[in-house]
C-alpha cells in the first residue's frame, strides 16, 4: 500500500517535471519573417522553436481584407494560431495605477468587441478586463501583478 502511494507521488512529480519542462521559455524565430521572435514559451500549434515577433503580430492584427479587418487579427484566432501575448509573444504593456501589465487581449469598446471579449475570457478563464479605456476593452491575466514602469505603453 505504501509503495504504491509512493508510486502514485513519484508519477505525480515526474508529471510536474515535465509540466515545468514544457513551460520554459526558449529563444523563437518568427513563423512570419523569419526574425528572432525572443524567448518565450512554445506555443503547441507552432512547430518547435517557431513563434510570432511582436512586429508581425501588429502587422497580422492591423491588416484587412477586402477593406474590412483579417478575422485572424482577431485576438481570439491570433491566440489559437500563436498562442497569447505575454507568454508565447511579446506583448504590448498598459499603465495602470503606475504599473505596466501586459495586454493579452485588446478589443474595441464596442458591442461587438465586448463580445469578442466576453468569448475570449471564457476561453481563457485566467484571464479579466483590466481597464476599459480610449475606445479598448484591454484584457490581461489576472494573477498579472504589474511591474513597475520598465516598459513601452
Ligand atoms: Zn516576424
Amino acid at each position: 500500500m505504501i509503495m504504491k502511494a509512493l508510486l502514485k507521488a513519484t508519477i505525480g512529480i515526474n508529471v510536474e517535471i515535465k509540466k515545468g519542462k514544457e513551460m520554459a521559455k526558449r529563444e523563437l524565430t518568427c513563423a512570419c519573417c523569419g526574425e528572432s521572435a525572443g524567448q518565450w514559451e512554445q506555443w503547441h500549434n507552432q512547430d518547435t522553436g517557431f513563434g510570432l515577433c511582436r512586429k508581425c503580430a501588429d502587422w497580422i492584427a492591423k491588416r484587412t481584407m477586402f477593406g474590412r479587418p483579417d478575422p485572424q487579427g482577431n485576438p481570439l484566432e491570433l491566440s489559437k494560431t500563436y498562442g497569447l501575448p505575454g507568454t508565447h509573444l511579446e506583448p504590448h504593456y498598459y499603465r495602470h495605477l503606475g504599473l505596466d501589465f501586459a495586454i493579452v487581449a485588446e478589443f474595441p469598446d464596442t458591442k461587438d468587441g465586448t463580445s469578442d471579449a466576453n468569448a475570449f475570457m471564457a476561453r481563457f478563464p485566467n484571464h479579466g478586463v483590466l481597464a476599459v479605456a480610449d475606445g479598448r476593452v484591454i484584457v490581461a491575466r489576472v494573477d498579472d501583478l504589474g511591474v513597475c514602469g520598465s516598459t513601452q505603453q
